[in-house]
């Protein structure tokens, strides 16, 4: 650039310095000067026309040849141009990559726009959903319709996925999962997990199934077991294993039961036979059934209740995870322990949590217990007749009614399970 600018003036100065001499020589020293300056504007505007010529023809043809700072200002725009068309390309070799990988892809990918529009979509996602290169710009809620999916995608809170029948083919079910990116901009990765629903549904189908099937048999042998006990002809040695027989059908039946309660939480909607609940009273009837099932433990159960708390749910349901939390902390906690049922709210939950004295737990084993089976201590729960499924219960029942379930626990001191209930 400099080299140019300075070939110019030179240039300029000798072109100047003929003109001086010209003017001097002719007497006509104004004249000349002014045709001078004249000449050297035409040139430029020759030059500049020659620029425009070239810019305006965009094909990659080489830049006319100039002398001068015209030829630096040709070749520096020549090579500023020849270095976008390379990174032009380098962009259009990454887009390109990145459409073939998503064009691979079984999953369906689809990027909204900042209004949640149509922008960018696979294949796949075409396939599974039916978008045509017409539905580019239109919002994503014309196609996905379902009121879950508008609700999510409203809502905004994309920690986990959402799974629904494909608005396209009814047999399938689809897994969404959202992620913001950019300027609120939205990618969308649709799943077909068909096989893995079907599945899930024939794993739900054989539990309710088996557990159904195996109610009958097991009445008829603890009827039978209940005549033998009873029957004083047997003499004594068959007492001892005939009370054990009956112990274990009432453990087989607590399971069955637990098993028929989680396989029916599984299977029907949220929402069924939902209606405001008083907890008031709920709680006083399982206060009441601890007390029995405390028995001779002598357990000190105690129930505080915050004025009038009423809960949108199902009262079956309600009953038995408040019930399920209150009947281990009377197996539990040893004899002459204390329980306290608490049930307060503040502005956002609603809580009800369930204190023992008991042995406590280890830290350890908390985020495990409301996995289906899990034993603290396998040993110490077949002798309290545990079925393993309490909690698991609990953590469902408390999951359709958007709630959680939080655990503390000091081993030697005692533990507090409570149930927190979003106002909303
Ligand atoms: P279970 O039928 O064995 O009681 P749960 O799912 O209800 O099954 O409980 C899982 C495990 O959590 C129990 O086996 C027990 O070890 C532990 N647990 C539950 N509640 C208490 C409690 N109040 N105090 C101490 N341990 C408890």
């Amino acid at each position: 650039m400099l080299q140019g600018f300075s070939a110019e003036l030179k240039r300029l100065s000798i072109f100047v310095a003929i003109c001086l001499l010209l003017g001097w020589l002719t007497g006509h020293l104004l004249l000349v000067l002014d045709i001078g300056v004249l000449a050297y504007l035409v040139y430029m505007l020759w030059q500049m026309s020659r620029l425009n010529r070239w810019l305006l023809r965009k094909n990659d043809e080489e830049p006319p040849e100039a002398a001068g700072i015209w030829g630096d200002v040709f070749d520096n725009i020549y090579h500023l141009q020849r270095h976008q068309r390379q990174e032009k390309e380098n962009l259009q070799a990454v887009i390109n990559r990145v459409q073939e990988i998503t064009s691979a892809l079984k999953d369906g990918v689809i990027l909204l726009d900042w209004r949640g529009h149509l922008d960018f979509w696979n294949p796949a996602a075409q396939r599974l959903l039916g978008f045509h290169t017409k539905d580019q710009g239109l919002s994503v809620i014309n196609f996905i319709r379902h009121p879950r999916f508008v609700s999510y995608f409203e809502e905004g809170n994309y920690s986990e996925p959402l799974e629904l029948p494909s608005p396209r083919f009814s047999s399938k079910q689809l897994q969404f999962q959202i992620t913001r990116f950019g300027k609120n901009e939205r990618l969308i990765l649709v799943r077909d997990i068909t096989q893995i629903h079907n599945l899930e549904q024939m794993r739900q189908d054989f539990i309710a199934n088996v557990s159904h099937e195996l109610r009958t048999p097991l009445t008829v042998i603890s009827g039978y077991l209940e005549t033998l006990a009873d029957n004083n002809n047997l003499g004594p040695t068959w007492q001892k294993p005939l009370q054990q027989m009956q112990q274990q059908t009432q453990r087989m039946a607590l399971l069955i039961n637990d098993l028929l309660v989680l396989s029916k939480l599984e299977t029907t909607e949220v929402g069924h036979n939902q209606k405001l609940i008083p907890l008031d009273p709920l709680l006083h009837s399982i206060r009441n059934e601890a007390m029995a099932l405390s028995g001779d433990k002598e357990q000190e159960i105690t129930l505080s209740c915050d004025g009038n708390i009423q809960l949108l749910g199902n009262e079956k349901e309600l009953h038995s995870a408040f019930s399920n939390l209150v009947v281990n902390a009377v197996k539990y906690t040893p004899a002459k322990g204390k329980i306290a049922m608490r049930l307060w709210k503040d502005k956002q939950n609603c809580y009800f949590a369930v204190s023992d004295n008991g042995p406590g737990i280890e830290n350890k084993h908390i985020p495990r217990l409301t996995e289906r089976f899990y034993r603290v201590d396998a040993s110490r729960n077949s002798s309290t007749g545990g079925t393993g499924l309490g909690l698991a219960i609990v953590k469902h029942v408390l999951l359709r009614h958007d709630a959680e379930l939080k655990i503390t626990s000091e081993v030697g001191k005692g533990s507090v399970f409570t149930c927190v209930f979003p106002l909303h």
